[in-house]
């Protein structure tokens, strides 16, 4: 399968394909180890000299397939599957960062992220600089220093759901001479491809829309193969690596470097895999991935424009609506759809917000967005709630903002629900349509 082929072909068929007499369906290898006829046979595969699986942690055939199309739907030379989305980050900042480095990134991320990056990667002596993400290249260029390594956002900025200035961090990293590392998960691959604009890695939590459904968690970091390593900054990957006798992973490796790296290297020691099963549950639901998209999209915006008409709400969000201040950079960098979360706030502040989040029916109370299932939660007393007040609205947090996971019901439905808790759940009160 090849990269002629578009994005919904590659969802249904891409990273697997059967030779004669062979399952049509990608199997579940749920094997931890792989039977060689003789020791020198191994011993190529230890050395790196051969291709091959040695031992799940490292690379299993279910897993590697689920990469091959996640690397093909992003335009990557390969990819790395991780235990989950906080995994896939971790793996691909530590393949390029050690204690004494230092990092950018805009303060709008996942709060998952912004905890990882500010407290428990500067207990390992990384540094991090976060950065409001409508700085334009040139102030963010100051923010760097000798020890940068790299530059980081997301797409879509979750909660806050605001879009990537693209070409701004582009050419901030360009200039730093550093990656560019984008969390793509809220976009997904279908809406939009970060190494078109300007990405060197992506990652993602594919525990969210890749997967689809809720049950498997999940990450990968995908390599763009387009940023020169050799540049005087990235010496472990340039150096021979005495753990496999002297492998130089530039000059052996050339474009695919860094995802080489990130396998042999970091999921060897640290072990945060992803395991078989996960990777099997994930490739079905990324089998539908390009529908699904295409339907979140489209139910998002038509009750974000319900939303915008309603005298119950006090603000909406949501890059696809008209009035959105994000709008110019969805039509730029979200052409096919600006996916399914939005956020809101309800007359009444947080007590509204609350009471609101107690009516709802289909729409249910969970810690998740980005899946089938329509879901809804307050942010500031959840996901958010270990935040100062302060690092609250850097990160577009507000004590009213209610996070709208719009899944892919039918939308008549999703909007009689929110009509009703809107109501204080009085079914069916006034306000129809
Ligand atoms: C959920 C999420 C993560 C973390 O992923 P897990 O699979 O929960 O570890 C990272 N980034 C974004 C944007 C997310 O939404």
């Amino acid at each position: 399968m090849g990269e002629q082929w578009k994005q919904g072909t590659i969802c249904v068929q891409g990273g697997y394909t059967p030779k004669n007499g062979e399952p049509r369906v990608l199997p579940l290898y749920q094997s931890t180890t792989y039977k060689y006829d003789t020791p020198d046979d191994l011993a190529a595969l230890f050395n790196l000299q051969a291709e091959g699986y040695i031992y799940t942690r490292i690379g299993n055939p279910t897993i590697n397939a689920f990469e091959q199309k996640l690397s093909q739907l992003e335009g990557g030379v390969g990819a790395v599957a991780t235990a989950s989305g906080q995994a896939a980050i971790m793996l691909a900042i530590l393949n390029i960062c050690n204690a004494g480095d230092h990092l950018l990134c805009s303060s709008t991320v996942y709060g998952g992220t912004f905890n990882l990056f500010g407290v428990s990667l500067r207990k390992l002596g990384i540094e991090v600089t976060f950065f409001d993400p409508n700085l334009p290249a040139e102030e963010i260029v100051k923010l760097g220093k000798l020890n940068t390594k790299l530059v980081y956002g997301e797409t879509l900025g979750n909660p806050a759901m605001n879009v990537l200035h693209f070409e701004e961090f582009a050419k901030a990293s360009k200039e730093l001479d550093v990656p560019l590392v984008i969390d793509n998960t809220l976009a997904t691959p279908y809406l939009c491809q970060p190494f078109v604009y300007g990405a060197n890695i992506v990652v993602h939590s594919t525990t969210k829309y890749i997967d689809g459904h809720a049950s498997s968690l999940g990450g990968i970091v995908i390599d763009g193969g387009n940023f020169n390593w050799d540049n005087g900054k990235y010496p472990e990957l340039v150096e021979p690596d005495a753990t496999y006798h002297g492998v130089q992973y530039v000059k052996d490796f050339g474009a695919a470097a860094y995802i080489v790296k990130a396998r042999v290297q970091l999921l060897r020691d640290y072990g945060n895999c992803m395991s078989p099963f996960n990777a099997y549950i994930s490739n079905i639901g990324l089998e539908t991935l390009h529908l699904r998209m295409e339907r979140h999209s489209q139910n998002a915006l038509e009750i974000a424009k319900w939303l915008e008409k309603d005298e119950r709400i006090s603000w909406v969000h949501y890059p696809g609506l008209e009035s959105s201040t994000q709008h110019s950079l969805a039509e730029k960098y979200l052409k096919k759809g600006a996916s399914g979360v939005l956020t809101f706030g309800v007359k009444g502040g947080t007590a509204a917000a609350k009471e609101f989040i107690e009516q709802v029916k289909l729409a249910a109370l969970v810690t998740h967005v980005a899946d089938a299932r329509t879901s809804v939660i307050h942010p500031a007393s959840t996901t958010h709630r270990q935040l100062t007040e302060e690092q609250q609205r850097l990160a577009g947090v507000t004590p009213d903002l209610v996070r709208l996971s719009v899944g892919i019901e039918d939308v008549e439905d999703l909007i009689t629900d929110l009509n009703q808790a809107l109501s204080g759940g009085k079914k069916y009160a006034h306000h129809r349509g």
